[in-house]
């Protein structure tokens, strides 16, 4: 008899773990489809912006007054102190090849030192930034600093690729550097001052033939301001 009771016993052991391994499977299930939704929504948050509503930007952009924040940043503002790095190893996003950089090098060079920083600091801060940026097809076309990917090229600049919502044509700027991305995330989330550095606030309208220029719009002839 008392075997009937273990066989009994064993049983309902078998089946609760089935059912609790079928219970864990379902909510895990579950939560995956919520998090694959939810990526879905968060892409769709930002649509992209067509020339028109683009230029529609521009001009609320021109005609709005800027609100009466002013600030021209700290005067007095601490130096950080960083160790000068004097070789730089560039890593080619798109073929994997090392380029080394030398600041000495660099600077007798005609690239002058700006070079070496645009490398060491300015690439980084680029390629942060341009992730922020929202409604358009914007990415950082870095090959002038790879030499397998550009052998022959003479002027070493960040240049950025830009594509608007039913356009053919993708625009190529190049010498750019971290605060005209920084403009153009600005201008293209709606605001109307520009942050820049020493937690400065200045009208985002300055620079507005910049903000023309890096994505691609004709110059007007009337000024900005
Ligand atoms: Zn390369």
């Amino acid at each position: 008899m008392w075997y009937l009771i273990v066989i009994l016993v064993l049983l309902a052991g078998i089946f609760f773990t089935n059912k609790i391994h079928a219970q864990i499977k379902n909510e895990s299930e579950k939560e995956l489809k919520t998090k694959k939704k939810s990526s879905v929504e968060s892409d769709t948050l930002t649509p992209l912006y067509t020339k028109e509503q683009i230029e529609e930007k521009l001009d609320y952009l021109c005609k709005t007054p800027p609100p009466d924040e002013l600030s021209f940043g700290a005067m007095c503002y601490s130096v950080i102190v960083t160790a000068v790095q004097e070789k730089y190893t560039y890593v080619c996003p798109v073929c994997g090849e090392k380029t080394i950089y030398r600041r000495r090098k660099m600077e007798d060079d005609k690239w002058g030192g700006g070079s070496f920083w645009a490398l060491e600091s300015g690439l980084n801060a680029c390629r942060r930034e341009v992730e922020k940026v929202k409604g358009i097809n914007i990415r950082l076309d870095e090959s002038a600093f790879c030499k397998h990917c550009s052998p022959k090229i003479e002027k070493h600049e960040i240049c950025l690729l830009i594509n608007i919502q039913g356009e053919s044509d993708t625009t190529r700027v190049c010498d750019v550097d971290y605060e005209d991305i920084v403009i153009i995330q600005e201008f293209l989330s709606g605001q109307l001052m520009h942050k820049g550095g020493n937690d400065s606030k200045l009208p985002l309208v300055k620079n507005a033939d910049r903000i023309k220029q890096l994505l691609g719009f004709a110059f007007k002839e009337e000024k900005a301001e």
